[in-house]
């Protein structure tokens, strides 16, 4: 008789497979390696990265460490010291309970591991490759355990590929260690990239870890939030509506010390903002719910993430309350008096000027406190935050005067397509609810969008400005200080030379950048959204293509320098809009890929009047 075709997986293989599931990147080796370190009751764990965690993940903890035989045992599949069986399922205090990081790890990675409890003398010393013990011996060492994951995914090559940059590895690896960090005050972080030390923070409270890892600042920013019922207490901090980002990120809640995801939650939150902050803005929130184990399901998802309530619907309204609540005892509600507020930080001279913003409509963009001001020479200072027309004019003029030297330049130097397209320009164009400009040119009917067109048109003029030189700085009457995050000023200080290229004098203190001075072109003062933008472009950007990174800060001085939707414009002004920008190679689209203009031609004019 043949053997039957079904044959069990070798042990190895099956890990391999598990891995998929556990292990998707280097951040999650670093989740799995600190939630061990976590469950093992360590009160200091430090993480080390290499590359990202491509070349190497290691974490160190003072925990309760193993004896040899655990040590061996932890690399098993579905071994685990923390449940013994189902029904402990329900009352889980750890972390772990698969079994299964380890045995996943070992499977696609070359991990090597020291570790000893308090009763032991000596340690022990595991090397493993891809499942198979290579090495096991003795060891003196520290009580506890350091765990090295080297070389993730030798042994898959497809996956090994599909890791990202060492940038955007890096991103993922700081966000779980902000998770973990956030989760557990109450124990010492210290976090190492290539060997320079990121972060090192103390045992502390919940605020005080919050504003180590994300900047002093930012504890200003927030306030308390807390209520207690029988079924579950929630504590934590919430952004005030003026300091919502236009970006997310710093949105945390918390289960019983478990960072989590959940949208329904998040929705809960916001809801509370409703009428103080814009639309498509975030606040920060950090919130942490106490609830009883028997009251929640952990175990619906591998890497453990979302949490399921039994009773999801008094969460929501429970947590809503508490915000609103807390919004409004600290006097957050529509009259808040922005002038007694010493916690922002007004220049003297614009303090005086700056009109009241009403709290109901808070624009960040137009934040008079934060970073629209501080910035430029006096002369071209706006008296006034909203739209001033009178520094847009002389913007606009200084802008008309250089785009009429280039094009009495290419006038003569050539006559080519763009100036035939240039002449058949009406010479009349008028603005439509401050948004399009409408003209025509050849027998066609013909709409701009101003701001895409002006983007458009200073992105070239600064591409053009840089083959040449760099671009001429000007020094900032007010230096604007901006908190960065430890990752965000490596990453500026690794990008310094083409920073300063494009324009910008800087100076960096230890968990901040002083910025001095702007390129010329830059004519908004919201240089704190800039540079967010900017690290951001920095953070995605393959550090190979350098040439990508100048168009990419080009064109976000671009953006943020070019006339905006609800801006008037003078009749002058439209004129030289239209000339530079059909002049350009492409007018026809955004870099983004967005539609500048639109043509309605004679003919589908006609047949509207049943030509
Ligand atoms: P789980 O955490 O789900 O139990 P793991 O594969 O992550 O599964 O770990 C297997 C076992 O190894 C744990 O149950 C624990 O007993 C032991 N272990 C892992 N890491 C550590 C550590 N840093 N300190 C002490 N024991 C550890
Ligand atoms: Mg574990």
């Amino acid at each position: 008789m043949d053997a039957g075709r079904i044959k069990l997986l070798p042990d190895h293989v099956a890990n391999q497979i598990a891995a998929g599931e556990v292990v998707q990147r280097p951040a999650s080796v670093v989740k799995e390696l600190m939630e061990n370190a976590l469950d093992a009751g360590a009160d200091h764990i430090k993480l080390i990265i290499k590359d990202g965690g491509k070349s190497l993940i290691q974490v160190v903890d003072n925990g309760m460490g193993m004896n040899p035989i655990d040590a061996r045992m932890a690399f098993e599949r579905h071994a685990t010291s923390k449940i013994a069986n189902a029904t402990d399922l329900f009352q889980l205090q750890t972390k772990g309970f698969r079994g299964e990081a380890l045995a996943s790890i070992a499977a696609v990675a070359h991990v090597e591991m020291k570790t000893k409890t308090t009763n032991e003398a000596l340690g022990t010393y595991l090397k493993i490759e891809g499942s198979k013990i290579i090495k096991q011996e003795p060891v003196a060492t520290q009580e506890g355990t350091s765990i090295a994951v080297k070389n993730l995914f030798y042994n898959i090559p497809a996956r090994r590929k599909f890791l990202k940059s060492i940038q955007v590895e890096m991103r993922h690896v700081n966000e779980e260690f902000y998770r973990l960090a956030l989760a557990h005050p109450n124990i010492a972080f210290t976090l190492i990239h290539n060997g320079q030390i990121i972060y090192q923070l103390p045992l502390s409270n919940r605020l005080q870890r919050i504003s180590n890892l994300f900047g002093h600042k930012l504890q200003a920013q927030l306030v308390p939030l807390k209520e207690e019922t029988d079924y579950i207490k929630i504590e934590g901090f919430i952004g005030k509506p003026e300091f919502a980002k236009r970006k997310r990120g710093l949105q945390y809640f918390f289960v019983n010390n478990r960072y989590i995801k959940s949208s329904y939650l998040n929705h809960a939150l916001l809801t509370a903002y409703e009428g103080l902050i814009k639309e498509k803005s975030y606040p920060p929130y950090f919130i942490y719910f106490d609830i009883a184990p028997k009251h929640i399901d952990v175990n619906i998802h591998p890497t453990k993430t979302e949490v399921k309530f039994d009773d999801e619907q008094t969460v929501y309204s429970i947590l809503k309350v508490a915000a609103k609540h807390s919004l409004g005892q600290f006097n957050l509600s529509p009259s808040m008096d922005f002038d007694s507020r010493p916690d922002l930080e007004v220049p003297y001279d614009f303090k005086n000027k700056a009109p009241k913003i009403p709290a109901i409509n808070v624009d960040p963009e137009f934040n008079p406190f934060k970073d629209v001001d501080e910035g430029l020479p006096a002369k071209i200072r706006p008296q006034k935050i909203e739209k001033n027309l009178a520094y847009w004019d002389a913007f606009m003029k200084e802008t008309d005067q250089l785009s009429q030297n280039l094009s009495d330049f290419q006038s003569v130097s050539s006559g080519n397509l763009s100036l035939d397209i240039e002449s058949s320009l009406n010479q009349q164009a008028f603005q439509f609810k401050q948004k399009y400009i409408i003209t025509s040119k050849d027998q066609q009917l013909l709409i701009v969008h101003q701001h895409r067109a002006h983007a458009l048109v200073l992105f070239h003029k600064l591409l053009q400005q840089l083959k040449h030189e760099s671009i001429p700085s000007q020094q900032l009457i007010f230096p604007v200080e901006i908190q960065l995050l430890p990752h965000e000023l490596n990453l500026l200080k690794t990008n310094i030379d083409k920073i300063i290229q494009m324009g910008f004098d800087l100076s960096f203190f230890q968990d901040a950048v002083l910025v001095k001075g702007v390129p010329m072109q830059l004519k908004t003062m919201a240089i704190t959204h800039i540079f967010e933008d900017i690290l951001q472009e920095l953070d995605l950007t393959n550090p190979d293509s350098l040439n990508q990174i100048e168009e990419k800060i080009a064109l976000i001085i671009a953006e943020k320098s070019a006339v905006k939707s609800g801006q008037k414009l003078e009749s002058a002004t439209m004129q030289t809009l239209l000339q530079d920008l059909f002049q350009l190679p492409e007018p026809a689209w955004t870099l983004k890929g967005k539609k500048v203009f639109t043509t309605i031609s004679s003919k589908q004019i006609d047949l509207k009047f049943d030509l």
